[in-house]
This record gives C-alpha cells, structure tokens and sequence, in this order.
C-alpha cells in the first residue's frame, strides 16, 4: 500500500520554533496540502464533515503537527517500562483499536517535534534505572511505524537509544514502510516487532492497514538490516476455523521467514478483550462489524480506573494460550514467547 498521506494538517505555532517543526511546514507547502493554525494540539476545531461519522473519517486522515508538554512516560503495557511519547492517533481502521476510546472524540494524528525534550526525559529514566536496561515502548499511542516516513522521528529515537547503555526502544506495526529505518545506528537495541493475525482476523478487521504479505516482506528487511524482530498476535480472537486460522499463520510465518537468523525472535500473544464503553464506540463507528462484543460469551476482569474488560473466560483463554504456545514451539522452535495475557 501506499504511505500516509495527511489531506489537512494543523500546526501548533509553538511547533514552528523546532527544527522538525519547520521542515514539515516545508514539506507540507511543497506537497500541496492544506495547512491550518490550532492553538493546542488537544483542541483542534473545524475537522471537515457533515455528520459524526465523516469527521471521524477524516480526523483519521489529518496530522496534527505540535509540542508535546506532558513527558511523563507512564505506561501499563507488559512489554516495557515506559511509553516513549512520539506520536498519537493512527490512520488505520482496526475494528477493535483500543485507540478507540482512549482517544475517544480526537481521533486525528498528532506528532511531536520537539525530540530533544522528549530524549532528556528518556535519558533521565534511564539513569535513575541504572545499571539496570530500560525498555520504551514507542507504539502505544499510535502506530509510529506507518507516521515515521514522514517525520523520521522513530528513525533519531532509534539512534538516540542506540548509543545509550542501559536504554531499550521497542515498537509493534502493522505497516510496511521500514525503508528509511534501515540503515539507521540501532545498535541492536530496538526490537522491531510486527502485529500478525490469521487471515479472517486481518480481513475483516484490520482495513487500512499493508496486508500479511507486505507485513512479511517488511519483517524480512529489517531482520537483514540486524533488527532484533519480534511477533505480536494481537487480538488472538475465536473465529469460526480459529484453529486452523492460526495454525496457518504460524506455518506461512515460517515459511516466509526462511533464510532469516530467527534465533532471537520472540512473540507477544493477546488475546481480544473489549470494554463497554469501547463496544459503545465500535459499533457506531464501525456498524456492519462482525467483531463478536457479546458479554455473555465473556469473563469480565475488573480493571484499573473501575473500566473492566471483557475477556475470553478461563477455559478459552487456556485454550488459546496452550494452542498458540503449540504452534510456536512447531514452527519456531527456540523462539521465546514473553507473554500471553
Ligand atoms: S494499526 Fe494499530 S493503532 Fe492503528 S488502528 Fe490498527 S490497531 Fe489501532
């Protein structure tokens, strides 16, 4: 598929004192793409769109370009210590992205120019951590990867942490546009990671996104270019024919990756879980959806900030957890799979 295009973006005036922030004014005007003014980045009015649903279309397709002012790094992810603050919003159109709601009425794109506050506050977690390593995650608020072509921030946060000692930078996509980060100094310190799932699951769910092949083809650059790689089945769902769905999955993974040193891949595996509100949000956005967001077919798990998920009950989970690990250990023997939740 082809890269991100924005057809509107906003800039913070702030954003125009950063280097990053001028030349994306450039690039912008030369690309012949509207440009507009917002005074805050978490407030930005006048999306074009009839009805609730176009703007919703459209926020998808607009870039938001400004100066990120909260560098507190939470995150509640099990993959790292740390969210790396690089970008927010995404332009794919994943049924069940839990962007949905954590993003809730600003679906837009935002990145963030000013890199060197956000390495200062990098740097600063790292070394009260110290000797110990440090992991950031840079995908949790966006898909950075299929952004990244045109900013090249991940590019300078991957270099950035490849000259830290004790620093680690992971991030998951769904895209395929890695070329620009090949040749960049990662010293082996970023795990480039690819969201995977069975063919129904990518289908029906993920539009918007580069397709298993690209996905593939992509994961087989960055491996030669001496990425660590890594897997993320994410949503593991149940599907008519999950079984064989996912059995294929692993084997065409295989296949694809021959050739490649996959003695250090690893694989993340999480199964489909959903809130109310995140229901709420999916079926009026995404109304002829054949996500399955029937309660009774789940176990509810009380969450953090009182918003429980929904998850598969126990004796499903340990299926998909058991079959999963099965295939894993078939067809990527010595690959470590770091968590099933
Ligand atoms: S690619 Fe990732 S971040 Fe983007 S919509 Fe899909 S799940 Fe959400």
């Amino acid at each position: 598929m082809k890269p991100f295009i924005p057809q509107l973006v906003y800039f913070e005036p702030e954003a125009l004192h950063y280097p990053l922030g001028k030349e994306l004014k450039e690039k912008f005007e030369n690309m012949n793409i509207e440009i507009r003014e917002t005074t805050s980045h978490n407030q930005v009015r006048g999306i074009p769109g009839e009805n609730e649903w176009q703007k919703y279309r459209n926020a998808k397709s607009t870039l938001v370009v400004g100066v990120r002012r909260t560098l507190k790094f939470d995150t509640s992810k099990p993959s790292a210590e740390y969210a790396i603050p690089l970008a927010t919003g995404c332009m794919g159109h994943c049924h069940y992205c839990y962007l949905q709601t954590t993003l809730g009425s600003k679906p837009y794109i935002r990145v963030y120019v000013n890199l060197d506050d956000i390495f200062a506050q990098a740097q600063k977690y790292i070394s009260e951590r110290a000797p110990e390593i440090t992991r950031f995650e840079a995908a949790c608020t966006s898909d950075i990867v299929g952004i990244d072509h045109l900013t090249h921030s991940l590019k300078k946060t991957i270099e950035f942490i490849g000259e830290t000692e004790y620093g680690r930078l992971r991030f998951v996509t769904k895209y395929e546009h890695v070329d620009h980060l090949l040749d960049a100094k990662h010293n082996g310190k970023t795990r480039f990671r690819f969201s995977v799932n069975s063919r129904y699951v990518i289908k029906n769910f993920e539009p918007g996104t580069s397709s298993f092949e690209a996905r593939l083809q992509a994961a087989r650059k960055v491996a030669n270019a001496g990425y660590p790689l890594g897997f993320i089945v994410a949503p593991i769902y149940m599907h008519d024919g999950w079984e064989e769905g996912y059995f294929e999955l692993f084997q065409h993974l295989a296949h694809q990756l021959k050739g490649i040193d996959l003695s250090t891949v690893t694989f993340e595996l999480i199964q489909h879980r959903f809130t109310k509100p995140a229901k709420a949000v999916i079926q009026k956005r995404y109304p002829k959806t054949k996500l399955d967001l029937d309660e009774n077919k789940r176990k509810y798990k009380w969450g953090r900030y009182g918003i429980g998920k929904y998850v598969y009950p126990d004796d499903d989970a340990m299926r998909l957890e058991i079959t999963m690990r099965h295939y894993i250990a078939q067809f990527f023997p010595g690959a470590e799979v770091q968590y099933f939740t």
